[in-house]
């Protein structure tokens, strides 16, 4: 593990929803949110409205913008997005989850709790200075996130869908090369 496992949970969360806004965007009804609530376990507040599926989709842009950011730039934005909720970060213990953090209430807005818990997530990503383990999808057609917790730092592509598409390209390439 290259941090704790509620902080590479939130991170891959994160990754999840931003990704989730590229074309064809799959997060565009209240089933698809309660899908990725389930997937993740999230405890806490869930309204199930429209309303909160808006927040949580107007907040994939901003959350995209700190996974990809330069160290210092995300620096600024964790600091502004946990004033902004008021953080007060307290470990808890609940279901099959050991001692962890969450920095706001359980009944707070669900877009402001997973805003949170990216940033809080990112704290520790900033102080081991692993930005590095952040960056986007190596195939040019592609802007999705890549998050990588590989030992060997070796995942390139977001998606299977795009390292599958780079392979067969790079195939092809071959094929045409020696053809
Ligand atoms: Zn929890
Ligand atoms: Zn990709």
């Amino acid at each position: 593990m290259v941090f704790t496992h509620d902080t590479e949970a939130a991170l891959q969360a994160a990754v999840e929803l931003v990704n989730s806004a590229d074309d064809p965007d799959t997060l565009s009804s209240p089933d698809d949110l309660a899908e990725f609530l389930e997937r993740w376990e999230y405890t806490g507040r869930h309204d199930g409205t429209a309303r909160e599926l808006e927040d949580v989709r107007d907040l994939r842009p901003m959350l995209r913008a700190l996974l990809t950011a330069d160290r210092d730039r995300a620096v600024v934005l964790v600091n502004a997005m946990l004033a902004e909720a008021h953080a007060v970060p307290q470990l808890t213990r609940h279901g099959r989850h050991d001692w962890h953090v969450h920095a706001v209430s359980g009944t707070e807005a669900l877009a402001t709790r997973i805003a949170v818990e990216t940033a809080m997530a990112m704290v520790d990503v900033i102080r081991a200075d692993e930005m590095t383990r952040l960056g986007t999808c190596a195939d040019d057609a592609c802007g999705g996130v890549v998050l990588d917790l590989s030992r060997n730092r070796s995942r390139r592509f977001c998606s299977t869908t795009c390292g599958n598409r780079h392979a067969v390209a790079a195939y092809r390439a071959r094929q045409a090369e020696h053809g």
